[in-house]
Parts: C-alpha cells; structure tokens; sequence
C-alpha cells in the first residue's frame, strides 16, 4: 500500500431527523448567548421561527444571504453584527446561507452552528468562495469551518425537486473529483465510492412529487459524505470550470454542477481508471460516463449550457478565465480542452 496523509476535521457532527429541536442546546454547548441566525429571503420565515425556539440565546436574524456570497452582503450582515454584539451564527439554509456565515467568521472568528437545508456541502469545509467585482475568489482557512453542524434530514423536506436534484449532484460531483484528487487517501475513498453510491440511490426518489423520506436522508448522508471529501483532498477541473460559471456569468451553482459532471468525467476517463471502476461499483453499471449522464437526466432542471442562456462567445471566455491559474487535474488541461467541454454541455450531447 502507499503511504498516504489523513486529516480529520474537528467538526461535531449531529445526524438526527428532528435534531432541529436540539439547536439551542448545541449553542449552549458552544457557549454562545447572543447568536445571530442567518438565512435567505425565501427561508426568512422559517430562520424566524428557528430564532424565536432559541428564546433568548438569539440576537436577531439576518435574512439578506445570496449565491456565491456577495462581498457586499457579509458587508451588511457585518453592520448587525456589530450593533447587536452577536457572539455566535447559526447558519440555516442552503450553500449561500452557509457561506455567509464562513464569510462573517472569517472577519470575526465566531463560533457557528450550521444547519444545511440543501446537499451542497459547504458546512464540511474550510473553504469558503466570496464574489467581488463580477470575480469569485476562493480561500481555505480553519478559521471558517462551522464548529457543529445539524443534518435534520426533515429539513429537507419541502426542498422541490428542481432543487433537490441538482443539489444531490453537485454533492456527488464533490465525491467524484476526490476519487482522483492527487493527495486522495483511503479514507476519502471510501468515503467518495459510499457516497456517490448513497446519492445516486436517492436520486430517482428525490424527483417524484410524492415525497420519499428515506431517498431525503440517505442524500443528505451521501452529502455528509461528500462535503468531508470536499473538505480533505483537492478537486480539479470539474470545480474548476463551474466556479467559473457560477462566479463571473451569476449562474445557479448546483445546476451548473449537476449538468458538467458527465462531461468533465469524460475529460478525466481514461487517465483515472481506479476513479471510474469506483463510480461503476457505486451506480451499479459498466459505463460510468453513462451512469453519471443518466444520473444528470434525472436530475437536472437545465440539461444543457445554451437554457442557462449562455452564448458560445460566453463559453470562449469562460474557457479563458478557467485556465488563467494552473491547478492539479490527472488529465493535462488545456484551454482549448476546457471550450471542447463547455461546447459539448453547451449542446447537452451524450459524452
Ligand atoms: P442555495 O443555498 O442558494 O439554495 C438554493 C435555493 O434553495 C435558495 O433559494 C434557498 O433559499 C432554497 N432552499 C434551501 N433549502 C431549502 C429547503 N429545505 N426548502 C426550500 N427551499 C430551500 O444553494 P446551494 O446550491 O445549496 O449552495 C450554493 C452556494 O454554496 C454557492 O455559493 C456555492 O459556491 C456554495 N458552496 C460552497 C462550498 C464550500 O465548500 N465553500 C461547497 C458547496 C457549495
């Protein structure tokens, strides 16, 4: 066997359906008696509502938090902050939510209690991506990584199927590009193959409009999964192009993901074949580009580039932005590789 460097997050991690109920104990566990709960517009209502189970350990809410965590937001969740001496977050709501209290932690060092409504992820990690001036930047640091996190898979819920889908797949897409990610480790690797196994299970449930409780959990543990992946080993190319997208063209994140897994997979085919024989054993199939394509079908609200209204002018330039820095990928990338792929997910063929 080779040698190989492992290293666990401290993260304390609470998967329970009904562990909503237990926000007010962990902050107490965290020591935080004034802590500000954060969350979108549309999830306004329910953070309220979270705020007010908390009683008096919450010093408001902050419902202002966007995709790719806009400098200019934390800006103004940082006012209420200050004004309300708030000494801990509580992070509710998707990605966005949760980035918006990495991006607060980041300036303050506060503890956060992170409880993910979506798959993304994000909660596992230290990395956190800010968006400034139409560019997404992204740095990792301890100091963002939330010190507990809740899984109430009940939260997931009333998360339509245009959302969920998507979001599943982006998960999975964090545990494909750990199977060939250079410092991988065989720790991660199990924890890839078991969850892109979980997730691509989950997906057919996730789609119907009757709702599936066990195909809502068992996504949400492959997304555990996925997001310590995220948080452990390097992602290459795949993450590379779709923070591209999401930051400089303002698309949909887990949308964006969901649609360029099968094709930045097929890119990556033949010079990570361990990688591909995981994702075969983990979707039950012999083609694993056709079971990531197949996987992408089902779930995709958008299935190709052109209805996320980019032009081909638009892919040229993103081909550009995404081999401005160099980066590991096991397969060379170049910029005309990078269009090749855009173009392909641009017309939505079988790759
Ligand atoms: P999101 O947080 O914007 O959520 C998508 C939409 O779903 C929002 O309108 C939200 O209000 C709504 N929503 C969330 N949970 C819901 C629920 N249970 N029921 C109904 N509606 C719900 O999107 P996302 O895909 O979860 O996260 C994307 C963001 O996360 C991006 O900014 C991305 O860069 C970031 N991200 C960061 C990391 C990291 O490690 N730093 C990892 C993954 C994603």
């Amino acid at each position: 066997m080779e040698g190989f460097l492992y290293t666990a997050g401290p993260v304390r991690v609470l998967f329970e359906k009904g562990g909503l109920s237990q926000a007010g104990a962990e902050l107490d566990h965290l020591a935080v008696k004034r802590a500000l709960v954060l969350s979108t517009p549309q999830q306004a209502d329910d953070a309220t509502a979270l705020a007010r189970s908390m009683g008096d350990r919450c010093a408001g809410v902050f419902d202002g938090a966007a995709m790719h965590t806009p400098v200019d937001v934390t800006d103004r969740a940082m006012a209420l902050v200050e004004k309300e001496r708030v000494d801990g977050l509580v992070a509710f709501g998707g990605g966005s939510t949760i980035g918006l209290g990495k991006a607060i932690a980041l300036r303050t060092d506060l503890p956060q209690l992170a409880i993910p409504t979506t798959y993304a992820g994000s909660e596992m990690t230290p990395i956190i991506g800010q968006t400034e001036g139409g560019k997404k930047t992204t740095q990792t640091t301890p100091k963002v990584l939330p010190e507990t996190v809740i899984y109430d898979p009940a939260l997931t819920y009333t998360l339509p199927s245009f959302i969920a889908g998507p979001s599943a797949v982006n998960a999975l897409a964090h545990s494909v590009e750990a199977l060939y990610a250079q410092n991988r480790n065989p720790v991660t690797l199990m924890q890839a193959e078991a969850s892109i196994a979980a997730i691509g299970r989950a997906v057919p449930g996730l789609m119907g409009d009757k709702l599936d409780e066990d195909a809502r959990a068992e996504a949400f543990y492959g997304a555990w999964l996925a997001g310590t992946c995220l948080a452990s080993v390097g992602m290459a190319i795949h993450h590379k192009i779709c923070h591209t997208l999401g930051g400089s063209f303002d698309l949909n994140h887990a949308d964006i993901h969901c649609l360029m897994i099968p094709y930045t997979a097929a890119f990556n085919r033949d010079h990570a074949p361990e990688a591909m024989a995981a994702i075969a054993r983990a979707l039950c199939t012999n083609d694993p580009i056709g079971g990531l394509f197949d996987l992408m079908q089902t779930a995709a609200s958008k299935k190709n580039l052109k209805s996320f209204g980019l032009t081909t002018d638009d892919i040229e330039r993103a081909a550009d932005l995404a081999v401005e820095r160099a980066y590991y990928n096991p397969r060379p990338v170049t910029r005309d590789d990078v269009a090749a792929m855009l173009h392909a997910a641009f017309d939505g063929a079988r790759p």
